[in-house]
């Protein structure tokens, strides 16, 4: 299907892009087009004018420091997931970027494109919330940065007003003695998540479990973490199955499993179990292994 005809704008600069998006009624903001030019070619959304901000090149740069991940509206997912020392700052980024969709759609969406879309199916946004991450926003009015509980407030929907570009977003660095882990589980690699699950875990001076983060894909109406630090804090070694059952029953107390297409309701609860402990188990083992190498300590990780 084609879609309806629609205005069209490429500005060079942010200036440029902002006071044309003020001026404009009904636009919407163009990026990697991944999700909107499909929403837009089967008549699920229409726009009077599409401003493409890919010629905007402040929008397009990656910056790495010891604090974390900076980067701009133009940066695609690829981008992230080959940047060696993304990964080596958060390497949640490309655990969790490896599982969307294929490399032909990563090589276009954006980043930031994919957390302000607001899915709750995406990983990225359940990402950026898991991460505590930073979404600065500019208008013709100024700028703001938002978080995650005050950027998404329904399904699919976020607090920016009908003026306002994202411009970049900050996710910070992995912080000294944690780990994480991101799985999921989708009918074909690069599908939408039928489940997906990102922990992070902290460690205490002494190698027991000092805090446990999760979030959760597609299982919730709004990007969804959980602190599952009650059951899990303390513990060091091997931690105990009785002990990741009781987290993934507390993760399931706050989410909302729901029947489509694609899976039941029960069954999307059964991948939240299992999810839930397998990637806190994987997170844990990376808090140790990361301690161990800063450290120069000896593991005491589960053998
Ligand atoms: C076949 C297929 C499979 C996919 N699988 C997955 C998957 O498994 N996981 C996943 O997370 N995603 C998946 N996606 C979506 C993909 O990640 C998109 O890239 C992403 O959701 C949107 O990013 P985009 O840059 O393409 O945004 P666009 O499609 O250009 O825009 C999406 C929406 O966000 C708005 N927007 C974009 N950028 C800005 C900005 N800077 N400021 C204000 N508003 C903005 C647009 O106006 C639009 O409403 C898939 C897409 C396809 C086509």
């Amino acid at each position: 299907m084609k879609p309806a005809p629609f205005g069209y704008r490429r500005p060079g600069s942010l200036a440029e892009a902002l006071t044309a998006y003020a001026d404009a009624s009904d636009a919407k903001i163009g990026a990697g087009g991944q999700s909107l030019i499909p929403l837009l070619s089967m008549r699920l959304a229409s726009v009077a004018e599409l401003i493409d901000i890919n010629g905007i090149e402040e929008l397009s740069r990656i910056t790495v420091s010891e604090d974390g991940v900076r980067f701009g509206a133009t940066v695609r997912h690829s981008d992230l997931l080959a940047h060696e020392q993304v990964a080596a700052v958060q390497p949640m980024i490309p655990a969790a970027l490896h599982h969307v969709a294929h490399a032909t759609i990563r090589n276009r969406g954006t980043t930031v494109g994919s957390i302000v879309h607001a899915d709750a199916s995406g990983e990225m946004p359940t990402v950026f919330a898991l991460l505590d991450g930073r979404l600065t926003v500019q208008s013709v009015r100024g700028t703001r940065e938002l978080a995650a509980p005050e950027l998404f407030i329904g399904p699919l929907e976020t607090s920016l007003a009908a003026d306002e570009i994202a411009t970049e977003v900050f996710l910070p660095a992995l912080a000294p003695r944690h780990g994480v882990a991101f799985d999921e589980i989708a009918r074909r690699h690069g599908d939408y998540a039928l489940v997906g699950v990102g922990a992070v875990v902290g460690l205490d001076a002494d190698g027991a479990i000092a805090s446990v983060r999760a979030g959760y894909v597609s299982v919730s109406e709004v990007p969804t973490v959980v602190d599952l630090g009650e059951p899990l804090v303390g513990h060091r070694g091997e931690i105990t199955d009785d002990a990741l059952r009781a987290a993934g029953e507390l993760a399931l107390s706050h989410l909302e499993p729901e029947a489509d297409i694609h899976a039941t309701a029960h069954y999307r609860a059964q991948l939240v179990r299992v999810l839930t402990g397998r990637v806190v188990r994987a997170a844990y083992d990376d808090a140790v292994a990361r301690s161990n190498r800063s450290e120069g300590t000896p593991s005491n990780a589960r053998s």
